[in-house]
């Protein structure tokens, strides 16, 4: 197969010129089906055509949109609204605006029900959706513990205020009344962060922003969450997962069409301390950065479904975490655990498994 280029990666992913690697293709999954109309696609696109790209920071990440086009005003327009709408969502969610309805909540929640708009109130209810999927590993109340620590400033909570915030961590504390639109907390103390999932999601509404244009070719890109729309002139985009603990490497390369894709890992925003990586995917049931591996990779429909499952495996550890993304049927998943050992989801398996169980990670 040819080799296909795309923009420059993520913090957690890279998306560059790479050669496809046959044994990438899963041959059992979502992902091959895509691949299989993605070749059937490759007439050769239109010379009056070209790509389209821009990048920002926007919710205190890098934004990246791509996208194939004939018309440059239509085009540089229709970057201009998936920014936009990027920016509406971090004036909606962020929790390091006091003005947002998020913070409003947490401001105010645990007194009486706060009614919020439609678009935060159902990714609430999918928020509360995927804690159960998870058995509690993805709970958008972990902030009752994580706002305590600062990553960036190397500040976490002592024991004592771990202990004391803990019983506030449980999305079951959280009560959504879909009549009122409102959303209520059970008991004081007890803060939501949307972090974990409104990146992919912001992606997915910049995603519907371009297809509602017509745009049949593009890659929006938030952080660690990025979705493609169709392919790179009838080859897929190859997507490379980093090495986890060397920046420059990619550990594996998987080829992509019509999927998003979300990375999690250990080495995005943390600090080390008496040989402790304190870093931000904190497990619910502890108040303590999870550590079960260094990162995962979800594959799967869309961004706001693979940003909230790539916690998962992180909280939950390889085994009882691949088993419940096996059982969910739309998902794909790759972890890289402490010794850089790869796993692989039952749909990955067997092709990229083959002669890749091993990142040449150095430490
Ligand atoms: P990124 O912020 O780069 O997209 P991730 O998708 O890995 O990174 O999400 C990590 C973020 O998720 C953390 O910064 C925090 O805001 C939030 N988070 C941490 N632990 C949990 C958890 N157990 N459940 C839900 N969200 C979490
Ligand atoms: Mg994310």
């Amino acid at each position: 197969m040819d080799a296909v280029s795309g923009e420059s990666g993520s913090d957690g992913l890279h998306m560059g010129p790479c050669a496809a690697n046959p044994h990438a293709m899963p041959h059992n999954s979502p992902m091959r089906s895509l691949l299989i109309i993605a070749i059937g696609l490759a007439a050769a696109p239109s010379v009056h055509a070209e790509w389209f790209s821009r990048e920002d920071a926007i919710m205190g990440t890098r934004i990246a949109v791509e996208l194939w086009s004939t018309d440059k005003v239509q085009a540089e327009a229709d970057i201009d609204s998936v920014m936009a709408e990027m920016r509406r969502v971090d004036e909606l969610m962020s929790t390091y605006k006091p003005t947002s309805q998020v913070s409003r909540v947490n401001a105010e929640a645990a007194n009486h029900p706060v009614r919020v708009d439609a678009d935060l109130f159902g990714l609430l209810q999918t928020a509360l959706e995927y804690s159960r999927i998870t058995e509690g590993a993805f709970d958008i109340t972990y902030a009752s513990v994580g706002y305590m620590y600062d990553f960036r400033r190397h500040i976490k909570p002592t024991e004592e205020q771990i202990a004391a915030a803990l019983p506030a961590v449980s999305y079951r504390h959280v009560v959504l009344d879909p009549k009122a639109r409102t959303v209520k907390f059970t008991q004081p103390g007890v803060r939501i962060d949307l972090g974990g999932i409104a990146k992919g999601w912001a992606v997915d509404q910049g995603i519907a922003v371009l297809q509602k244009a017509g745009i049949q070719h593009a890659m929006v890109t938030a952080g660690g969450d990025s979705r493609i729309i169709g392919d790179r002139f009838g080859h897929p985009w190859m997507v490379g997962v980093r090495d986890p603990r060397n920046r420059d490497k990619v550990a594996i390369r998987m080829p992509m069409v019509d999927a998003a894709i979300s990375t999690s890992g250990d080495y995005e925003r943390y600090f080390e301390a008496e040989g402790v990586r304190y870093h931000h995917i904190i497990s619910p049931s502890t108040g303590h950065s999870a550590s079960a591996v260094r990162s995962v990779t979800i594959i799967g429909p869309t961004a706001t479904r693979t940003d909230g499952l790539s916690k998962t495996i992180f909280v939950l550890g390889i085994e009882k975490g691949m088993k419940i993304l096996d059982g969910l049927g739309d998902v794909d998943a790759v972890a890289i655990d402490k010794d850089g050992q790869i796993f692989y989801s039952k749909g990955l398996e067997a092709p990229l498994a083959s002669g890749q169980n091993q990142t040449d990670t150095k430490n």
